[in-house]
């Protein structure tokens, strides 16, 4: 059985302060049927992680080198250093404004997994993509790349967020049967590159104008594990009614 994980990706947003606020609004309310965390920029990540108890607290992105000249850049071992256990890569943002791409992220995830830090890959296709019917193709080269030679175990404790791009903050969600099917593409192409347990076993959220009122939908699919969430994870209230329907 797989434990259901949602996170809150708030990408740009909250100081230090208003990071506070939300943990200490939400973190009591966090219960036991599935993980829940929130994803802070690198600076409030620190104090938010101290702060929260039971609520994750992810990093968004990290550099594949352990230090050195790459300005403005957070590592791995920055991250183990403040005990952050789930990080973020591959974001539809960070591939479209700062450049990375599948043997990019395919490097954060091979650190991160020697690090003892679950990755939380995303992946998913533009508008454009999804017009010409090439969704398949292009969840199938995104986890080709960016799970490249990793072991079968690693890739089976990782989370995959699938997140149609033009779903994403444009409040139109994928339908509950497409985010099921592409959900079901990626636990697919999981088997194919490492097989069955770990296929089995990796943990996939969709992602794309996730809401308290179609949290529920979502979570009922098959292979759907969970949700990748912006803007619904801004407000403590919002992000508490979720967390009360995921039971
Ligand atoms: P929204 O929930 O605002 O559409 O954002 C989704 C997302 O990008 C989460 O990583």
């Amino acid at each position: 059985m797989r434990k259901p994980i949602i996170v809150g990706n708030w990408k740009m947003n909250k100081t230090i302060t208003e990071a506070l606020e939300f943990v200490a609004a939400v973190d009591a309310n966090v219960h036991a049927d599935a993980d829940f965390g929130i994803a802070s920029s690198f600076i409030a990540l620190n104090e938010t992680n101290k702060a929260a108890s039971k609520l994750i607290v992810a990093a968004q992105n990290c550099h594949f080198a352990d230090n050195g000249a790459f300005t403005g850049e957070v590592s791995v071992p920055m991250l183990e250093d403040i005990n952050v256990k789930f990080c973020i890569i591959g974001h539809s943002e960070r591939r479209e404004m700062f450049g990375d791409t599948d043997e990019t992220v395919n490097k954060k995830a091979k650190k991160l997994i020697d690090a003892n830090i679950t990755p939380i890959l995303c992946i998913g296709e533009t508008e454009a993509q999804y017009d010409a019917k090439e969704t398949e193709t292009v969840i199938r080269t995104q986890l080709t790349g960016s799970l490249a030679n990793l072991c079968a175990n690693c890739v089976g404790n990782m989370v995959v967020a699938y997140e149609p791009i033009w779903a994403i903050g444009t409040g139109k969600s994928a339908t509950k049967e497409d985010a099921q099917n592409c959900c079901a593409i990626v636990r697919d192409q999981v088997k194919v590159m490492y097989g069955d347990d770990a296929a089995n076993k990796v943990r996939v959220q969709y992602g794309g104008s996730v809401k308290p009122d179609n949290i529920v939908e979502y979570m009922a699919c098959p292979d759907i594990d969970g949700a990748l969430i912006g803007g619904a994870s801004l407000q403590a209230a919002s992000f508490n009614e979720i967390i009360s329907k995921v039971k």
